[in-house]
C-alpha cells in the first residue's frame, strides 16, 4: 500500500513554503514536492556575471502569442523565486481589494479588513523591518518631493545585521543570499522544519499529472512526476507558481473530461497579469555611498496604480553594463556604475480573459503565453506617464536618466491565472482557496491574485497561503 499523506504540496516558493510551515507546526503530515533543488551556498549565487547571465534561471522554453519562442525568467529551486526576490514585503491598500471594471481590475472575494490579520501574521513569521534612509537617497527624496513624489518607509524582509555584511547588503535584490540574511521562504519557513518528522521534502520532483479518484474525478488522490514516481494524499495544495499551476489543472481537466462540465476549467490559465515594469537608472556626478539603497517607497497621487522603489544596492556593474552600449570601455562603465542610481517603476496590470497561459498539449508542443499588453491599454498609459514624471524629476535633481522597459520574459511579478472569486463562472478558486467544483484541491500561490495592486506581490501570497491553510485546519 502506498503511503497516504495528509497534505501534498506542489512547489516550495512563497505560497508552498508558507502552507507547509503552517501545516507542519500544527502537527499535520506534509509531503512537499519541489521541481528544483537546493541552491549552492558557495557564494556563486552572489556572482553578478553568473546571475545576470541567467545561470540560475529556468531553461524552460515557451511560445509567445505570435508563436516566437522565449524563456520566461523563472527560478526552479527550493524556495522558488523568493530566494531571488528584492524582499520588499508590502501590503496592498484596502482600495486594491475592490473592483474597478473600467480598468479591468477584479475584486478579491473579501475586503482588506478580513485579510489584515493574515498580513500581520505573515509579517511576523517572515520578519520584516524598515531601515533608516541613507544620505544619498535622503538628498534625492527631497528633490523628487518637489515634483510630487512622496516617500514612505519600505518594509524589507532583511535581517537588521545585513548592514554589517557589505557584499550581501549590496546584493540582496535579484541575488540569493547564502547566509540567511534575507527572509526568503527557505530560510524563514522551511529550514526551521528540518528536524520535523512531519515534513517529507522531495526535491527534483516535477509534478506532471494530478491523479483522479477512480469513482469521481472531482477528487484528486495524488500526483505523478515526470519520472513516473507517484505520491498520494488526502488534500492537494498547488503552489507551482502562476505560470505553472494552471498547466497542471488544465491537463487534469482535459484528461478527466471535467473541462466539459466544470465552469472553472474554462477560466484556468486566463486573466494572466504582470506588473508593467521599467527600470530607470540616473547618472549623477557625486559618487554614491548608500549601501542598502532600497529603504523608501516613492508614490505620486497622479499615478494611483503605480509605485517606484530604488534597486537594492542601487544597481551593480552588471546592470549598468546591460543598460549602457556594449562598446563603452570598462573604465567608463566603472565610472558610471559608481554614480548610478537605479529605480524599479511598476504599475498594476488589468485582467483580460484572453491574456492566458496555455499548457503544452503533450505532442511535443511548447507551453504558450498568449499575452498582449494592448488588450488592457489603460494602465499602460498611466505607466508611461509616471515613467515620464519620474525621469523628469530625476533630471531636475541633477541626474541624467535612462530607462529600460522590462519585456515579457521578466516574470518577477505575475499572477491571476487561477483567480480567486465567489463566482465559479469567472474565477477558479473560491475564497477558501478550493477549486470551484472540486473536493480536495486548493491553490496557495500567486496564481490566485485577482489584482496585483501597485505593490510587490509576495506578502499577499504568503498571507493568502496562511489564510487557506488555517481555514483547512479549522475545518478538520
Ligand atoms: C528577481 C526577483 C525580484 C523580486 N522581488 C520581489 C520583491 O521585492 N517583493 C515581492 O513581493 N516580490 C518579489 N518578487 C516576486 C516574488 O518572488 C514572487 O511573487 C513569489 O515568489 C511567487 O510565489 P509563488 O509561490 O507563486 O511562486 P514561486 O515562488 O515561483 O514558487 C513556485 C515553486 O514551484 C516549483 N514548481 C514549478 N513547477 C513545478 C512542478 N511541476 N512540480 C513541482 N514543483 C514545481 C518551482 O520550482 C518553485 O520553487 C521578485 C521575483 C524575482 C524573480
Amino acid at each position: 500500500m502506498p503511503e497516504i499523506h495528509d497534505y501534498l504540496i506542489i512547489g516550495s516558493g512563497a505560497g508552498g513554503a508558507m502552507a507547509a510551515h503552517q501545516l507542519v507546526v500544527q502537527g499535520k503530515r506534509v509531503l512537499l514536492l519541489e521541481k528544483g533543488s537546493e541552491l549552492p551556498d558557495d557564494g556563486s549565487t552572489l556572482d553578478a556575471t553568473l546571475v545576470a547571465g541567467g545561470h540560475f534561471n529556468s531553461k524552460e522554453v515557451w511560445n509567445n502569442a505570435r508563436g516566437a519562442s522565449f524563456m520566461p525568467e523563472e527560478h526552479f529551486n527550493l524556495g522558488g523565486k523568493t530566494r531571488w526576490y528584492g524582499a520588499a514585503l508590502l501590503r496592498n491598500d484596502p482600495a486594491e481589494f475592490r473592483a474597478d471594471p473600467a480598468l479591468g481590475l477584479c475584486a478579491w472575494p473579501f475586503d482588506y479588513a478580513e485579510f489584515e490579520p493574515y498580513y500581520r501574521e505573515a509579517e511576523q513569521l517572515i520578519g520584516v523591518h524598515t531601515f533608516a534612509i541613507e544620505a544619498d537617497l535622503q538628498r534625492l527624496a527631497v528633490d523628487l518631493g518637489k515634483h510630487g513624489w512622496q516617500t514612505q518607509p519600505l518594509q524589507l524582509g532583511l535581517s537588521p545585521e545585513i548592514v554589517e555584511h557589505l557584499n550581501e547588503a549590496t546584493h540582496f535584490d535579484g541575488y540569493a543570499l547564502p547566509k540567511g540574511l534575507k527572509s526568503d521562504a527557505k530560510f524563514r519557513l522551511l529550514d526551521p522544519l528540518k528536524a520535523s518528522e512531519n515534513l517529507t521534502l522531495v526535491m527534483n520532483a516535477t509534478v506532471r499529472d494530478l491523479l483522479p479518484s477512480g469513482e469521481n474525478p472531482t477528487e484528486v488522490v495524488g500526483v505523478r512526476c515526470t519520472d513516473g514516481r507517484e505520491y498520494f494524499a488526502r488534500h492537494i495544495l498547488v503552489a507551482a507558481g502562476a505560470m505553472h499551476s494552471p498547466r497542471l489543472l488544465q491537463r487534469y481537466f482535459l484528461s478527466t473530461g471535467l473541462s466539459e462540465h466544470l465552469p472553472a476549467a474554462q477560466i484556468a490559465g486566463r486573466n494572466f497579469k504582470r506588473h508593467i515594469l521599467t527600470a530607470v537608472i540616473g547618472f549623477g556626478w557625486r559618487i554614491k555611498r548608500d549601501v542598502l539603497c532600497k529603504t523608501r517607497l516613492f508614490l505620486h497621487s497622479d499615478f494611483p496604480h503605480s509605485s517606484s522603489q530604488p534597486l537594492g544596492g542601487w544597481a551593480d556593474r552588471e546592470t549598468i553594463r546591460f543598460l549602457l552600449p556594449g562598446w563603452l570601455p570598462k573604465w567608463l562603465v566603472e565610472f558610471f556604475a559608481l554614480r548610478a542610481y537605479g529605480f524599479f517603476l511598476q504599475t498594476e496590470d488589468g485582467s483580460h480573459a484572453d491574456n492566458r497561459v496555455i499548457g503544452e498539449s503533450g505532442d511535443g508542443s511548447l507551453p504558450t503565453l498568449d499575452y498582449h499588453a494592448e488588450r488592457r491599454p489603460e494602465l499602460a498609459r498611466e505607466h508611461r506617464a509616471m515613467v515620464f514624471s519620474f525621469m523628469s524629476a530625476m533630471l531636475s535633481a541633477g541626474l541624467v536618466p535612462f530607462k529600460q522597459t522590462i519585456g515579457l520574459s521578466g516574470m518577477a511579478h505575475c499572477g491571476g491565472t487561477l483567480m480567486t472569486g465567489n463566482d465559479p463562472a469567472t474565477s477558479v478558486v473560491d475564497a477558501q482557496g478550493k477549486v470551484h467544483g472540486m473536493q480536495n484541491i486548493y491553490v496557495v500561490d500567486g496564481s490566485v491574485l485577482p489584482r496585483l495592486g501597485r505593490m510587490n506581490p509576495a506578502l499577499s501570497i504568503y498571507a493568502w497561503a496562511l489564510r487557506v491553510t488555517q481555514g483547512l485546519l479549522a475545518n478538520r
